[in-house]
């Protein structure tokens, strides 16, 4: 508590210096005042913290102890390191351990709610630990973060046994995933660099689900163009919609995922263009705070295990550099167990960790409900290995009918989760029937996407419309005549039954 009073003091002079500011700008209205003294404060607050900084390593360096002098300014465009491997934000630990955890704590806590620019965001009320060097004014922020900790409790009860299972609804957001997490940094990077005078024409991707949605919503904020390469007649208008609404410059290609990416790459050796791909460690930065989050909304403690669906692999590498940093710098005094859940059509992980972590081999994915994780040959295999490893980690697997009825099951226990959701509920019941997870473990559960955005597959499933797939779960309307003896019927069997 000290410390959390000694942050306090150290704004007195801001606020009074505001407040004489506010008393001289008579002919301004309130609201202009309040803007300005928010402003003024975030800038005074920013340059009393400039001595923390944060560089692109490699990967390696990291995951390795392996000793470089390889590094990049954040403020360079550069995707790969010189070996051609995965690049890493890494930051300068020594000046935030000049800070204890106490510390970090009050003030991540003090500013959970806050008005003050851009504090209010989950992901930059962490900014210190994002992207500390950063103007506040150039965040382009939706007020992403500070997501729902739902207590699962009637699932956790009903299904599995357990009463202190939590699910974190990150897609409970902006655009309707944890996309926005990691791109609020990513297109304030950008913003930043663009005001910097750097040649950098837009940005652009080749992603058609959550991605794009995200990118062209913080671009659209902020004035910069975004481009979206999708592949013709084989994207729903669900997918298509967001992009096209946020004013994104979509181009319509003949062909499919992998050669629009194709030719986004080629495009981008000739035109200024950023790539926000999952190559891209910035948008990590942000994800991680969800991590971080997750602890500030358990008041400090750790959970036992936290779940994750993973595709790409970029997220359940995020997750585990938000709890490493937490430990490292003394907040708290372990990670929690983690474990990856994949669609068993789209597995490369599940099979490189039942190898035993041998030669890593990646797969033909084929078609899954949980669409975002369609992925057999993922980007960040090597962060979500390096992740596993350190966190004493597992990995499982879902089949189709699995996932559809463990988003079912949540449902109807008054969630709303999308595929990506069901794969890691069902993760879940093998590990806990397996008895590896016992009763009172403490398990968070991460919810990546809304249910909303992925209607067309409730309904399908609702309808028992989907082939070799019982459906044990649906429950669709029944149709009655617009007549009362037709309609007490049908509702006295209805409460007979319940
Ligand atoms: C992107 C995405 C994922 C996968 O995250 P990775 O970092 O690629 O593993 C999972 N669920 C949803 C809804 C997504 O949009």
């Amino acid at each position: 508590m000290a410390h959390g009073l000694h942050h306090r003091h150290q704004y007195l002079p801001f606020e009074s210096a505001d407040k004489n500011k506010a008393d001289t700008a008579s002919a301004a209205s309130l609201t202009s005042q309040n803007h300005l003294n928010v402003l003024d404060k975030a800038q005074r607050h920013h340059s009393a913290t400039h001595n923390f900084s944060a560089k692109y390593v490699p990967l390696d360096t990291i995951s390795t102890n392996f000793t470089t002098t390889e590094s990049y300014s954040l403020d360079e465009i550069v995707y790969r390191s010189r070996s051609g491997g995965l690049l890493d934000v890494q930051h300068d630990m020594e000046a935030l351990k000049q800070f204890d955890g106490q510390y970090w704590k009050s003030l991540f806590d003090s500013r959970v709610g806050n008005i003050t620019w851009p504090y209010g965001s989950g992901v930059w009320s962490k900014k210190e630990w994002v992207l500390p060097e950063i103007n506040s004014d150039d965040i382009v922020s939706a007020f992403e973060g500070n997501s729902n900790l739902f207590w699962a409790e009637r699932f956790g009860q009903q299904v599995l046994g357990m009463h202190d299972l939590w699910v974190k609804h990150c897609g409970i957001s902006h655009t309707g995933s944890f996309k926005d997490l990691g791109m609020t940094v990513l297109v304030s990077q950008v913003n930043r660099l663009r005001k910097m005078n750097r040649p950098l024409v837009g940005v652009g991707c080749a992603s058609t689900g959550d991605t794009s949605a995200s990118l062209s919503a913080y671009c659209a904020a902020a004035n910069i163009p975004s481009i979206v390469f999708l592949p013709a007649n084989k994207i729903s208008m669900a997918q298509l919609v967001q992009p096209i609404a946020n004013g994104a410059f979509v181009v319509s290609i003949d062909t499919n995922f992998d050669g629009c990416m194709k030719l986004i790459r080629e495009v981008t050796a000739e035109l200024p263009i950023y790539l926000p791909h999952s190559l891209n460690s910035l948008r990590l930065e942000g994800q991680k705070t969800a991590a971080i989050e997750i602890l500030q909304q358990f008041d400090w403690q750790v959970p036992d295990w936290v779940i994750v669906p993973g595709g790409n692999l970029g997220n359940i590498y995020a997750f585990y550099k938000g709890f490493k940093m937490c430990q490292e710098l003394g907040c708290v005094d372990r990670v929690p167990r983690l474990v990856c859940a994949q669609a068993a059509n789209a597995n490369p992980l599940y099979l490189h960790y039942k190898s035993g972590w041998s030669e890593f081999q990646p797969v033909k994915a084929t078609s899954t409900f949980a669409s975002a994780i369609q992925i057999g040959d993922p980007v960040s295999i090597d962060r979500a290995v390096f992740a596993l490893k350190n966190a004493n980690g597992i990995v499982e697997e879902a089949t189709e009918e699995e996932l559809m009825d463990a988003m079912a099951l949540a449902d109807s226990n008054g969630m709303f989760v999308c595929p990506h959701t069901g794969v890691a509920l069902s993760a879940l019941i093998k590990i806990r029937n397996s008895g590896i997870i016992g009763p009172t473990y403490r398990t968070v559960v991460v919810s990546t996407a809304h249910g909303l955005k992925f209607t067309q597959s409730k309904i399908d499933y609702h309808s028992k419309k989907i082939e070799d797939m019982t459906c044990q779960f649906a429950n669709p309307p029944v149709q009655v005549k617009p007549d009362f003896g037709a309609v007490m019927d049908v509702l006295s069997k209805c409460l007979k039954k319940a």
